[in-house]
C-alpha cells in the first residue's frame, strides 16, 4: 500500500490516536501535517514523525471548535504542500456525567469539538481536495456511537452525529472522488481511558473476545486502509475496530 506524497491532514494528532496515525500514514508515505490545539505538542510530533519517517511533516496549532482556526489549519497545509487529499477528523474530548447531572456547558463543549469540529474542518478541506478531484475523509467515532454508554450522553451524542455526517458527505462528494467513512474504535489504551478507574477497565475487558485493550496501532492500521487508493471504492461506512465488543 503507497500513498506516496499525498497530503494527510490529522486533528489532534499530537498525541495518542491521531499521533499513531499520523505514524501510520507517514510510513505508507504521506507528507503529514499534524494539528493540535497544543502547538507546541503539534510542533514536536511533526518534527519526530518527519525524522522517523523521512517525510516532510508540519505542526500546526488549530481549535477545530473554532472557524478561523480550522480556515488557517486548512490554509497552512495547503500553503506549504499545494494541496490537501487526507483529512482525518481525530480530535476529541468527553465530559462524562449521568444525564441527570450533566452541565449544559459540558454538553456543549463535548459535541462542538467532537461533532462541529469535524464539520469545519471537512467543510474547509473540501475545497481543495474537490480540485484535485481526489480525497479521502476519515472520522474517528466510537464504539459508543453505536452502542450508547452510561455517563456519555454527549460524547455518545457526538460520535453518532459524526456517523451522520460521514454518510452525508460521502453522498455529497461521491462524484468528485472524495471518499468519506468513520473508523469506530473500542477501548483503546491512551491517556482518554487511563483515565478509567481499575474496576471500569476490569468490566470493560469481560466484553471484549479478544480480551485486551487496542492499540492506536490498531486504529491507525483501519484509517491507512480506509486512505489508501485500494479502499476508493469504499465509501459511507463504519469501519468498527474494537476486538470483538460490538458486532
Ligand atoms: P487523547 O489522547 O486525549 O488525544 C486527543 C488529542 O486531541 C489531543 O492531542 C488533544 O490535545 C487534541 N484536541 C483536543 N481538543 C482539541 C481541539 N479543540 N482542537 C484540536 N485538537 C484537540 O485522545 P485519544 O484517545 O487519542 O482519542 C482520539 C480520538 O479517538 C477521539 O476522537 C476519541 O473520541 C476517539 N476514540 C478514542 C477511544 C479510546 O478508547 N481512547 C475510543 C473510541 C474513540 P491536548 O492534548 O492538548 O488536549
Amino acid at each position: 500500500m503507497s500513498l506516496r506524497d499525498r497530503v494527510a491532514l490529522i486533528t489532534g494528532g499530537g498525541r495518542g490516536i491521531g499521533r499513531a496515525i499520523a505514524d501510520r500514514l507517514a510510513e505508507v508515505g504521506c507528507r503529514i501535517v499534524i494539528a493540535d490545539v497544543d502547538q507546541g505538542g503539534a510542533e514536536q510530533a511533526a518534527a519526530e514523525v518527519g525524522v522517523a519517517h523521512e517525510v516532510d511533516a508540519l505542526g500546526v496549532g488549530a481549535n477545530v471548535a473554532d472557524a478561523s482556526s480550522v480556515k488557517a489549519m486548512v490554509g497552512a497545509a495547503v500553503e506549504e504542500f499545494g494541496a490537501l487529499d487526507i483529512l482525518v477528523n481525530n480530535a476529541g474530548i468527553t465530559r462524562d456525567g449521568l444525564l441527570l447531572r450533566m452541565k449544559e456547558a459540558d454538553w456543549d463543549q463535548v459535541l462542538t469539538v467532537n461533532l462541529k469540529g469535524a464539520f469545519l474542518s471537512t467543510q474547509q478541506a473540501a475545497r481543495p481536495m474537490s480540485k484535485g478531484r481526489w480525497g479521502r475523509i476519515v472520522n474517528i467515532a466510537s464504539i459508543v456511537g453505536a452502542m450508547g454508554n452510561v455517563g456519555q450522553a454527549n460524547y455518545v451524542a457526538a460520535k453518532a452525529g459524526l456517523i451522520g455526517l460521514t454518510k452525508t458527505v460521502a453522498r455529497e462528494y461521491a462524484a468528485r472522488g472524495i471518499t468519506c467513512n468513520a473508523v469506530a474504535p473500542g477501548f483503546i489504551d491512551t491517556a482518554m481511558t487511563q483515565a478509567l478507574s481499575d474496576e471500569i477497565r476490569a468490566g470493560l475487558m469481560a466484553q471484549i473476545p479478544m480480551k485486551r485493550l487496542g492499540s492506536p496501532e490498531d486504529v491507525a492500521h483501519a484509517v491507512a486502509f480506509l486512505a489508501s487508493e485500494e479502499a476508493g471504492y469504499v465509501t459511507g461506512q463504519v469501519l468498527h475496530t474494537n476486538g470483538g465488543m460490538y458486532m
